[in-house]
């Protein structure tokens, strides 16, 4: 079975209503792959916006979500406002938050729990540190990175998986295709040991790291990579390449 192509834009802690606008403008005048599902995820305060400029056809995403359904939560938000406000996925457990914020394996399994349970979607990034690659541990670590959450959902069919190794980001150092693919087949099969065959035939894997209109073609010809999530090259013209990586 075919996975739709996915391609996730993380404009992290940037930007402005103004830039935002104008991505959100480029997004809708481009010609994009119609096989591929795009999704943007803005800073929380600029959800709203995106959402009522964006043309229908491409979703937002959060970049993070709350595991409690309202209350004393100071700084989060829930999972009911995102619904309210037509925010139909989150990212989840990118390194960022698991390294500076210090989120464990639990809290994002949790934080999934509860977004999937609500009907939101969740982008699930999980990667190994440079000092966990270099140590041969990074199979160990991404799977134990996923097992947090299979121990708690069984239905992933509202899951894309990110694969988002932590010294490729943001650092123009793309991990190979091998590479990519490498940890992407691990991916794939522990999924089927772990959850079944037909959940390992159906989800999204994605690579995250460095993706930009150089690399993306290349790597889209990998047959465990079903797409990306791209931090800085989502914010520029380059995106639009990086969407149509398949054509
Ligand atoms: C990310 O933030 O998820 C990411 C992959 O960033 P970049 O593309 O900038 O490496």
């Amino acid at each position: 079975m075919a996975r739709q192509f996915f391609v996730g834009g993380n404009f992290k802690m940037n930007g402005t209503i103004q830039s935002i606008k104008e991505i959100v403008q480029r997004l809708n005048d481009a010609k994009v792959d119609p096989n591929t599902e795009i999704v943007i995820s803005p800073p929380s305060l600029y959800l709203l916006v995106t959402r009522e400029h964006l043309r229908p056809g491409i979703e937002v995403a959060a970049q993070n979500v709350f595991d409690k359904p309202n209350g004393a939560f100071t700084g989060e938000i829930s999972v009911d406002q995102l619904k309210d406000s037509n925010i139909t996925w989150t990212l989840l457990g990118h390194s960022e938050r698991r390294v500076i914020l210090q989120e464990s394996d639990q809290f994002v399994a949790s934080k999934t729990k509860f977004a999937l349970d609500g009907g939101i979607g969740v982008i699930l990034c999980v990667g190994e540190t440079l000092e966990q690659r270099e140590a041969g541990k990074t199979n160990e670590v991404v799977l134990s990175q996923l097992k947090a959450v299979a121990d708690q959902v069984k239905d992933w069919s509202k899951i894309v998986v990110a694969y988002e190794p932590v010294w490729a980001i943001g650092t123009g150092k793309v991990a190979t295709t091998e590479q990519a693919q490498a940890v992407h087949a691990a991916i794939r099969e522990w999924l089927g040991k772990e959850l079944g065959n037909d959940t390992a035939e159906k989800t999204r894997i994605i690579y995250g790291g460095s993706v930009s209109e150089k690399n993306c073609k290349e790597l889209a010809k990998e047959k465990d990579i079903d797409g990306f999530l791209v931090g800085g090259a989502s914010l520029k013209p380059a995106f639009v390449d990086i969407i149509n990586a398949k054509q």
